[in-house]
């Protein structure tokens, strides 16, 4: 390369339609998810609308709204009437995620439905998994994340993406769903950035926390075993989550495998936004939409955002 003053690199950044031609990172709506939350009533969030949630009846006329706003791809979490020890709402043939799979396939046959696959918010505990003495039994959960994913799939999910990190899962899932697609949360960080997350689906744990089943944020190296396991069990999307505190991790998972690489630019960072907007301190579209460019540009192929439905409004 020559250099200055034969090169000078502001040339190509003058004019929006030139910085537009040259851009490396585009977003394109079509590699978005929208989480939505469904439980036994609807219940705005003013603050944080994405993370409101909707009965079964008005999610139909929410995911309407989406669809036409552009919107592809869904991801269902589910709040249940009742939790008890095992999490049996998770997998119950009338389950809150199952009668909203009931209501929108049907009606919305264009529209990906993929499904979260864990216990937490079915458990009176909010752990994600079975307890033995008060920790998470890993082997005996796994038959009751097979159980959820195959009635996910019976009720109309076109894929399932476990969120629990047992190990083995993405094995036993794939041993009974051999044509599903599986979205992996192969690297998911025991963060601080779940909390909003947490309020909205019910979901803390009432004792303890998940630092015995989710990845210290200390590692790296530990994420791409945790993605070659996943990917030799069977997994078809990989997953790195919480998204921004981790661009490096997905970096490396993406120079390391060729795999889909999805990223959760979780409720925190949804959160961290909208309420410095609110205080002034930045403008909310443009830091958001920075926030995503910097997931794709770090590696990223399809990112699961709250932002999705704005996103729709802004491209
Ligand atoms: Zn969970």
């Amino acid at each position: 390369m020559s250099a200055f003053p034969v090169t000078r690199l502001r040339r190509l950044r003058r004019t929006a339609p030139l910085r537009d031609l040259v851009r490396e990172t585009r977003l394109d709506l079509d590699q978005f998810v929208m989480p939505l939350f469904v439980g036994p009533d609807t219940q705005r969030n003013e603050s944080l609308p994405a993370l409101g949630r909707f009965s079964v009846a008005d999610v139909v006329r929410e995911a309407e709204e989406l669809v036409r706003h552009g919107v592809k791809a869904l991801i269902l979490f589910g709040i249940p009437d009742a939790k008890d020890e095992e999490g049996s709402g998770a997998w119950v043939e009338d389950g809150v995620v199952q009668r909203t799979l009931h209501a929108l396939r049907p009606r919305f046959p264009e529209l990906l439905l993929l499904t979260d696959v864990c216990l937490c918010e079915y458990t009176s505990h909010g752990h994600c998994g079975v307890l033995r003495d008060d920790e998470v039994d890993n082997d005996a959960t796994l038959e009751l994340l097979v159980r959820t994913a195959v009635s996910h799939v019976e009720a109309g999910a076109d894929a399932v993406c476990p969120s629990d990190m047992m190990d083995g899962r993405i094995g036993a899932i794939r041993a009974e769903l051999p044509d599903t697609p599986i979205v992996a949360y192969s690297a998911k960080y025991a963060s601080a950035f779940y909390g909003p997350f947490r309020e909205a689906a019910e979901s803390a744990p009432a004792f303890g926390d998940r630092r015995g089943y989710q990845m210290d944020p200390g590692n790296v190296r530990e994420a791409l075993r945790e993605c070659e396991l996943d990917l030799a069990e069977g997994a078809d999307v990989l997953m790195v989550k919480p998204a921004l505190p981790n661009l490096d991790v997905i970096r490396a998972v993406r120079d390391r495998f060729d795999a889909p690489l999805a990223a959760y630019n979780v409720s925190g960072e949804y959160a961290m936004v909208k309420d410095a907007a609110r205080a002034g301190h930045l403008d909310e579209r443009a830091a958001a939409v920075e926030s995503l460019v910097a997931i794709k540009r770090a590696g990223a192929d399809l990112v699961i955002s709250y932002w999705t439905k704005e996103l729709a409004g802004w491209l």
